[in-house]
Parts: C-alpha cells; sequence; structure tokens
C-alpha cells in the first residue's frame, strides 16, 4: 500500500479519541471524502431479487424469504441450531454452529426472515449453513450490494455507510477540460458512449442488477474505463509537474576543464588514457550523454541502465572526474557494504593517480567504520579535499557536510527509498540548487512501466557487453540431483575455478524448509576435502565479511556459500561457477543479476539452478516452467519483461520500498491505450488548464504527489 498523509495535516487539538472503526478507516488510507469515494468494491451481492425455495439450485448462492416453523438448539453430533423455513413453496433447513441467544430470538418459530447463503442439496432436502439473516421488512435494494476490502475492527456495513457519505460529499466534478475525454471502447454492443466519474463512481459502487457482471469483473465496462484513465492521468501530471519544477531548479554547470593553472589533459581524458580497456560504443554513447546533461545548468536526473556486466562503474567513474574537473565533489551510493567497497577499492586504483597530484582524494564512508576514521573521512568532505565520496546510506546521514557537492551517483538505485534519495539531492547547501542525479541499475525497466512510473527520468543504456565474455550456460536441475552438481563443483575448483552457492535464507524456516546457508557451508566442507568453503551472509559482522570477500577475491577459496548478500556488483572474474539453491524461491531479474556474477573473464561459465521437487514434484514442474525463461536467454531486459508480467508492476519496483504510488485500478499491460492517451493528455492539461490539472492531481494522490519527485 502506498504511503498515506492526511491532507488537512495539521490535526485540531482536543478531538475526541476516533473509534476502532475509525483508526481502521484511517489505517486503509479512507481519510478523505474522495478517498471512501475512490474505495471500490472487491464483489457484489445480489439482494435485489428473492428465489423461491422450490427454484433453489445446489451449490448457487441466493436470496430467500420465509417463515420459521421450527428452531431447536440439538446436541448431537455437536451443539448447534437447526432451523426450519418455509416459503409456500418449499421448507429449506438451516444450520448453526456458533449462535448467541439474540440469534435465537430472531429466528424465533412464525418469525419472517430474508435470509442469504449458499444452497446445498436438491429437491429432497434443501440446507444452508450459516446464512446471513434479518427480519423481512423494507423494499427489496434496486442496486447490487457492495462488499469492500476491509480490515478486522471496520465491519462492512459500517464501511458501507461510510463510503456512501463519501461518495455523496466528495468533490467529483469534471476535471478533464472540454475535449479530451479519454478514448472511447468497442464494447460487446457497439461504441461505448464516455462516462464521467460521478457517474462511474455511482455504478461501480451500486451498479444496477441488469448489468454484465463479466463485464465489471475484467474492467472492460465504461465505468472502470474513466476510473483507470483518471488515475493514468492523474500520475503522469503529477510527475510531469515534478519534472517542470526540477527544471526550473539551478544545478553547477559541471564541463570538463581543467581549473585555471592546472596543467596537462583533463581528467577524463587521463583516466581514459589510464584504463586498461577501451569503452564499448554503448559506453561512449552514454558518456556523451551524460556530459551533456551535467553541463547544464539544471540538474541532471538520469538512469544509467546495463545489463550486469555492461560496465557502468567506469561511466560512472567518468562522470565523477568530470565534475571534479570542474572543481566539485562527486558522491557515490551503493546499498551495501560489500558493493560500497569494491567501488571504493575499484575507484581508489583509478583515481587517485590522478587526484594525489591536485591533493585530493577518495572519501570512505560507512556504517561500521571506527569513530576516529569517521572523523577523519568527515573532516575530509567538509573541507572539500575529499573530491569523491564514496559509501553506502552512511553518505546521506546529516552530519555528513559537503563543501560542494555537484554530482550524486546512486548504484543499484531501485534499492534505495524516495527518502533517501531526497536526502541525497538536498546535500548541496545552497537551497536553490541541486546537485545532478545519476541513478544506475542493472534491472532494466520496461517501457510501458517506464512511461508510467519514471516519466520524469531521462534513460541512458548501455546496450552491449564488454568484448570478450563468453555467455553464461543456465542448467535447470531438480534438486533430488544435488550430489551430481557438488561432483561438478569438485571438478571445476580442481581446475583452479571458483564457486558461489547461493542459498536464500539465513536460518532454517520450519515451515518452509529452506536451505540453511549454515548448513550448506557444512555439508559442501565434508563433501569437498581440500578445497576451501567459505561462508558468507547478511548477518556477519562486517569485519568477517570483509575478511571472507578478500580471500574469495585472492583466488584462495575455492568455493564461497552465500546469501543473496552478493547478489549486487561484486566482481571476481575467475568465478566461473554458480549454484543457486531454491532458484525457484527468487524473482527472475534477481536471477539474472546473480548469474552476472559468472561469465566475467574469459572461461566458459555456468549457472545451475537448483529448484525443490517438492512431495509430488507437481510443484517442482511449475517452478520449472517459470524458471525457464533463465535459460532461454541472456537478455536483461527480456527477461525484465517476464518478471513483470509474472509479478506485476508492484513487486518488481519493490513498491514499499521505493514509495512510488502503485497504480491501483489501471493495468500497464492491458491499458496501454489509456496509458497513451494520459501521456499525450498531461502536457496538454498543465500547459492549458492548470487549475483543473492541479485538482485532478489532488484528487487522485493527496499528499502522496511528493513521492514521484524524487
Ligand atoms: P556493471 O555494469 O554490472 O556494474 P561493472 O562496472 O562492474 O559492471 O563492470 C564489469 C567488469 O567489466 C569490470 O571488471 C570492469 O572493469 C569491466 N569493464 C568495464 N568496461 C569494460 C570495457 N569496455 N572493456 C572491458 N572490460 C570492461
Ligand atoms: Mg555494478
Amino acid at each position: 500500500m502506498p504511503p498515506s498523509t492526511p491532507p488537512s495535516a495539521a490535526p485540531a487539538p482536543a478531538r475526541p479519541k476516533p473509534s476502532p472503526a475509525q483508526q481502521a478507516l484511517r489505517k486503509l488510507g479512507l481519510v478523505r471524502d474522495i478517498d471512501l469515494a475512490l474505495h471500490l468494491p472487491l464483489r457484489y451481492e445480489d439482494e435485489t431479487r428473492i428465489t423461491p425455495i422450490r427454484a433453489l439450485r445446489d451449490g448457487a448462492v441466493a436470496q430467500i424469504e420465509a417463515t420459521v416453523t421450527a428452531c431447536e438448539v440439538q446436541l448431537r453430533p455437536r451443539r448447534m441450531l437447526k432451523v426450519v423455513v418455509d416459503d409456500g413453496t418449499g421448507t429449506c433447513e438451516l444450520t448453526f454452529f456458533s449462535f448467541y441467544p439474540s440469534h435465537q430470538k430472531t429466528l424465533a418459530v412464525g418469525a419472517r426472515l430474508r435470509l442469504r447463503g449458499e444452497v446445498r442439496g436438491g429437491f429432497w432436502g434443501r440446507q444452508m449453513l450459516h446464512p446471513a439473516f434479518r427480519k423481512a421488512e423494507g423494499e427489496l435494494p434496486q442496486a447490487l450490494t457492495p462488499v469492500y476490502p476491509t480490515v478486522a475492527q471496520l465491519p462492512q456495513a459500517y464501511l458501507r455507510r461510510a463510503v456512501v457519505g463519501g461518495l455523496q460529499r466528495a468533490d467529483l466534478s469534471e476535471t478533464l477540460p472540454a475535449g479530451v475525454a479519454p478514448p472511447c471502447f468497442w464494447g460487446s454492443n457497439g461504441l461505448q458512449r464516455a462516462w464521467d466519474l460521478r457517474e462511474a463512481l455511482q455504478f461501480l459502487h451500486h451498479p444496477t442488477p441488469d448489468v454484465a457482471l463479466a463485464t465489471l469483473e475484467d474492467q472492460s465496462h465504461p465505468a472502470w474505463q474513466r476510473l483507470k484513465a483518471e488515475e493514468l492521468l492523474a500520475q503522469q501530471l503529477s510527475q510531469l509537474t515534478a519534472k517542470r519544477e526540477r527544471d526550473r531548479l539551478r544545478a553547477p554547470e559541471l564541463r570538463p576543464a581543467p581549473p585555471q593553472g592546472v596543467p596537462g589533459l583533463a581528467l577524463h581524458e587521463q583516466l581514459l588514457a589510464a584504463l586498461p580497456f577501451t569503452l564499448t560504443a554503448a559506453q561512449r554513447r552514454v558518456c556523451d550523454e551524460i556530459a551533456h546533461d551535467m553541463a547544464r545548468s539544471r540538474p541532471m536526473h538520469r538512469l544509467l541502465q546495463g545489463d550486469v556486466g555492461a560496465g557502468k562503474t567506469v561511466v560512472a567513474a567518468l562522470a565523477a572526474v568530470i565534475a571534479i574537473d570542474a572543481g566539485w565533489q562527486c558522491a557515490l551510493m551503493a546499498p551495501t557494504e560489500i558493493l560500497a567497497e569494491q567501488h571504493f577499492g575499484k575507484l581508489v586504483g583509478w583515481l587517485e593517480p590522478l587526484l594525489a597530484p591536485r591533493g585530493l582524494r577518495v572519501a570512505w564512508l560507512a556504517g561500521a567504520q571506527k569513530k576516529k576514521e569517521r572523523a577523519a573521512m568527515l573532516a575530509l568532505v567538509a573541507s572539500g579535499e575529499a573530491a569523491l565520496v564514496v559509501g553506502t546510506h552512511a553518505v546521506i546521514q546529516e552530519q555528513v557536510q559537503f563543501a560542494r557537492l555537484g554530482l550524486a551517483v546512486i548504484d543499484e538505485q531501485h534499492r534505495f527509498g524516495v527518502a533517501q534519495r531526497l536526502a541525497l539531492r538536498q546535500k548541496l547547501q545552497d537551497q536553490r540548487m541541486e546537485p545532478h542525479m545519476l541513478m544506475m541499475s542493472a534491472t532494466p525497466i520496461p517501457r510501458t512501466l517506464a512511461m508510467s512510473y519514471y516519466a520524469d527520468l531521462d534513460v541512458s543504456t548501455i546496450d552491449e557487453l564488454p568484448p570478450g565474455r563468453t555467455p553464461v550456460v543456465t542448467k535447470l536441475i531438480a534438486d533430488s540431483r544435488k550430489d551430481e552438481v557438488i561432483a561438478r563443483i569438485g571438478a571445476q575448483v580442481a581446475q583452479g575455478r571458483q564457486v558461489y552457492w547461493v542459498c536464500p535464507l539465513i536460518e532454517e524456516s520450519e515451515a518452509l524448509d529452506l536451505s540453511n546457508a549454515t548448513a550448506t557451508h557444512a555439508d559442501l566442507s565434508e563433501a569437498l576435502p581440500g578445497v576451501q568453503v567459505g561462508l558468507l551472509h547478511s548477518r556477519m559482522p562486517s569485519a568477517e565479511k570483509k575478511a571472507v570477500m578478500a580471500q574469495f577475491t585472492s583466488g584462495a577459496m575455492g568455493v564461497l556459500v552465500s546469501t543473496t548478500v552478493i547478489e549486487v556488483g561484486v566482481d571476481v572474474p575467475n568465478a566461473s561457477l554458480m549454484v543457486i539453491e531454491h532458484a525457484e524461491r527468487f524473482g527472475l531479474s534477481q536471477l539474472h543479476q546473480l548469474r552476472g556474477r559468472v561469465g566475467r573473464g574469459a572461461a566458459a561459465s555456468a549457472c545451475v539452478l537448483l529448484y525443490a521437487t517438492g512431495e509430488s514434484g507437481r510443484l517442482g514442474e511449475t517452478a520449472r516452467d517459470r524458471l525457464r525463461a533463465m535459460a532461454e536467454t541472456n537478455d536483461g531486459f527480456e527477461i525484465a519483461r517476464r518478471d513483470l508480467e509474472i509479478r506485476g508492476p508492484g513487486e518488481f519496483l519493490g513498491a514499499r520500498q521505493s514509495g512510488a504510488p502503485l497504480l491501483r485500478f489501471a493495468d500497464l499491460e492491458t491499458d496501454k491505450a489509456l496509458l497513451e492517451w494520459a501521456r499525450e493528455t498531461a502536457p496538454l492539461m498543465l500547459d492549458r488548464h492548470p487549475a483543473l490539472a492541479q485538482r485532478h492531481i489532488t484528487r487522485w494522490l493527496g499528499g502522496k504527489s511528493d513521492f514521484l519527485k524524487a
């Protein structure tokens, strides 16, 4: 669920304490009238019709109206209330296993009741188990009865009343300017008229019984179309607003020219000359795009995407030296300490020889740092002597004061929350300035998602791997054949190769029977005598992690058993085999990232996906089908597309982390046409009808729109 901020932020003092139901409403994010109006039913119940008992069919859910002819508590085989009702066409027996004295009173002989439930049995004796019941009085409703998603403290009846109230009070006036109605759709009965929002909501909460329920379920009904169109438009409007706001901000113009009086080549030219390889065409292209952005006075907001191993780090290093050459600082933040450390090692190696003659350094900031070292680093950052600052989340902490932050690079950006990205942007002291932002990701964002969630982001793509890589061969193997896999590991290590073994969780979960990294480590150590088998997991103290990584990097350690901490970034070219246990528990993109850890050298590399076969072997088959995509392609984009299909955007983006308000109604795949419409309409509306646009954004996103801006 997206984070929600109440719109009227300042609470009046001495307000009475909210009831549990009111608190529950708040918890569901149902704060404003419009929130209630947009809280749509999960399904509907048809209480508009009474079915004669004689016409009840086995298995159907039906409503009947009948008189109680018998009501008694039975004790055998267990305590229950048995009631018989008769409507003149037949009788039906009702059974209640839990009941209160008040129930017995309502269900007393002679009472006329309206009952609703699932019918069991046929002509020879009909029954209902725990039907809903009430006195038969008042008119039958005209519309289907909505059933809303709710929580324990919030009874359905209370919520229904709240929604009706919200629907009456909410401002549902038209926000779409004349002439920009969303496209119409051909329904089963020809061209449908476009609905307005009020009509659409009225209908979706209380549809008339003649509606084809299928069109509500598959959301092809014009009322649904209108709602989805509005939602997509709100999202596009708020992204575009964010982009335009950013465009008004200023950023330092970072041009790759050495400061006055410093002789020699520009830093980026020196770096290019010192690298042991030449850039690929794709790397050169994205470097140009980035350099072009950085030279402008408006803040860059660019995503650099490229498959694992595509060589994003060197691109970041080149961007960093451009900023440094222009007299500014650069910060690089990575999500894990291991990854940050690898970057640090690499960047120190590349940059310190170039920076030292200018009296500049690369600083390191991480959570697990000694106080004294940290203080020293903070001083370097504050004085500006640290031209580049590499680290984990520690980089954005309050105590970290940059002298002149000109460029912020975030590796594996999807691993960071919005708040963290915002914090980094705010590290440039001057209030009206922002640093340039470069975000990097190995999980490419499929086009529909990019259009929808990252509409205000410019994207550069490295679509080519450095030469000399051998493709990784991927094999799916049932975990019943684990022994063979271990034997193969022995052979690989004997040839001087190194192996990763990835386990999904650290601790044994009894319920799920996941393999335990510690146990696996013990097993492999025993099965592979003479081979050094190391263990790495996220709960280890960071000094220990460091020591293990160092041994693996040096080649002394043959096998590294690890939880997914190695997922991002580690770079050990000699590692040529990766085994992933319980591969079925990972997302495809995650597997792809893991797999990218091998195949970095010239040796033929392989990735073995072990999948659980389960008791019946059935689970094993579905798992294998899903994993087959991994064996079929090495293309990160294709895998991301399939992953998105399987998991939906929420999980794909790690919604809770990113804080991106996910679409509640629209679906990026099925509603492509509406998305296109929203993309075309948003700029037009902002230019010509800014007030309507603002009203539309507020209606749909309330306080959440801020989260789109990071
Ligand atoms: P990723 O894009 O996954 O972050 P890295 O930046 O870690 O990839 O690069 C992977 C490896 O490829 C590193 O060892 C890096 O030094 C090397 N590399 C990068 N660019 C090139 C290139 N153009 N030619 C050869 N090797 C390269
Ligand atoms: Mg990387």
